[in-house]
């Protein structure tokens, strides 16, 4: 189990639960970051008094600092600083930042050799290989939260060559509008599409669920972090949310994971792998669910995922594209200046005009997603 534990956006939702998680275990937190939420980070730091702890909004962190001038940590401030927080040292970083802010905070964790238990999918969408590298050369773990690849990981336990599983499948809620065609979505709201059946979760991937953009994102998260071709990686719907994801073999016998949908299940398998510990998690009680379902996505409605798809067999800087134009899209929809369906249309010209490379650095990863967030604002204007 994991001793020390630097949790980064841990005012959010995973980081509120990662934080539950570390208490349960008597982990000592050695750093915490937020954007802006400084009300909940100072209540944070005078419960777990982390060394240091770091705002990304720097007015934010300028309050921060009078906030909790009274106790030892240190308060830093802006993107270094959340940065300087990941390169703590701490055992293991817990990245729980929303977007791809928190690509450069996994690298700086992995340069400074710590554990990266990650539930921000958008580090390996945009940087994937970059990201890969970089814990390979370390000799870095990357451990899922994600609860898909959670559920994958640990199907995957026992499996001595990876050459005998034949697929992932990644199973998904389906979201809110599971079942409604196209033209049904036009009108949709913010509020109806924050209403996601299974899980509570911050706001961004609670669009990302309901556009399933989200399913897209995590079959390249899955691809990256299984290190599987896309064509291995299936999809299937399955409304209850009880089945978080299967793993088939060689000889066709399919394991999967199961449990309640409870994020502190994932997140502490993460923190205490390969160990399993109690937890506050209620037990599964398969006889409450008098039915499981499972069914084929609507590829043509929920057109993100197999733009996904395409943009990571597309390779270079597609992926990092379909991420900057949702990113964007998906902030314009819940601020109400653009509809529902823009979404995936936003997505789709990303993956059509993004002007991509094969050999590619960090900085053209941040290029182009300012360049795509930049198109996208003007082409939903
Ligand atoms: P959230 O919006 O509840 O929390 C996001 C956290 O990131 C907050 O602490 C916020 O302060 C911080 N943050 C936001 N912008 C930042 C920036 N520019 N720089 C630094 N910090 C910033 O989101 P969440 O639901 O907890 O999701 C976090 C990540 O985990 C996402 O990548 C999401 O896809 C993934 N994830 C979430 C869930 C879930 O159940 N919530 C499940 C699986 C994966
Ligand atoms: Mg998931």
């Amino acid at each position: 189990m994991i001793k020390s534990l630097a949790v980064l956006g841990s005012t959010g939702s995973i980081g509120t639960q990662a934080l539950e998680v570390a208490q349960m275990h008597s982990m000592k937190i050695e750093a915490l970051t937020a954007n802006s939420r400084t009300d909940i980070l100072e209540n944070q730091i005078r419960k777990f008094n982390p060394k240091m702890a770091a705002v990304a909004d720097e007015k934010a962190a300028a309050d921060l600092k009078t906030r909790v001038a009274d106790t030892s940590t240190k308060v830093l401030s802006g993107a270094d600083g959340v940065k300087e927080c990941a390169s703590c040292g701490a055992e293991a970083v817990l990245n729980s930042i929303v977007g791809i802010a928190g690509l450069a905070p996994t690298l700086a964790a992995i340069e400074a050799g710590s554990t990266i238990a990650l539930a921000n999918k958008e580090t390996l969408v945009t940087g994937g290989r970059i990201v890969i590298d970089a814990a390979a050369r370390k000799g870095v773990s990357i451990l899922p939260v994600d609860s898909e690849h959670s559920a994958i990981f640990q199907s995957l336990q026992g499996c001595r060559d990876k050459k005998q599983v034949k697929r992932l499948i990644l199973t998904a809620s389906g979201g809110p509008f599971f079942g409604r065609r196209k033209e049904e979505l036009v009108n949709v709201t913010v509020e109806q599409a924050l209403k996601h059946p299974n899980w509570s979760m911050g706001a961004k991937i609670t669009i990302d669920s309901a556009t399933m953009m989200n399913k897209g994102l995590e079959l390249i998260e899955a691809a990256w972090l299984f290190s599987m071709p896309a064509d291995k990686i299936d999809i299937l719907v399955h409304r209850q949310s009880v089945i978080h994801s299967l793993v088939e073999y060689e000889d066709n016998s399919v394991i999967a994971q199961l449990g309640v949908p409870d994020m502190r299940i994932p997140i502490q398998y993460a923190l205490t792998y390969p160990d399993r510990f109690e937890s506050p998690v209620k037990q599964l009680d398969l006889a409450e669910f008098a039915t499981l379902t499972f069914e084929k996505p609507d590829y043509e409605t929920f057109s993100c995922i197999n733009l996904c798809r395409r943009a990571f067999e597309k390779g270079g800087l597609y992926p990092a594209a379909v991420n900057a134009a949702n990113e964007k899209a998906n902030e314009l929809f819940r601020q109400g200046k653009i509809k529902f369906m823009d979404i995936s249309y936003a997505v789709g010209e990303a993956l059509e005009n993004a002007e991509s490379k094969d050999d590619f650095s960090l900085e053209d990863v941040f290029e182009i997603d300012r360049k795509i967030r930049f198109d996208t604002e003007r082409l939903l204007k």
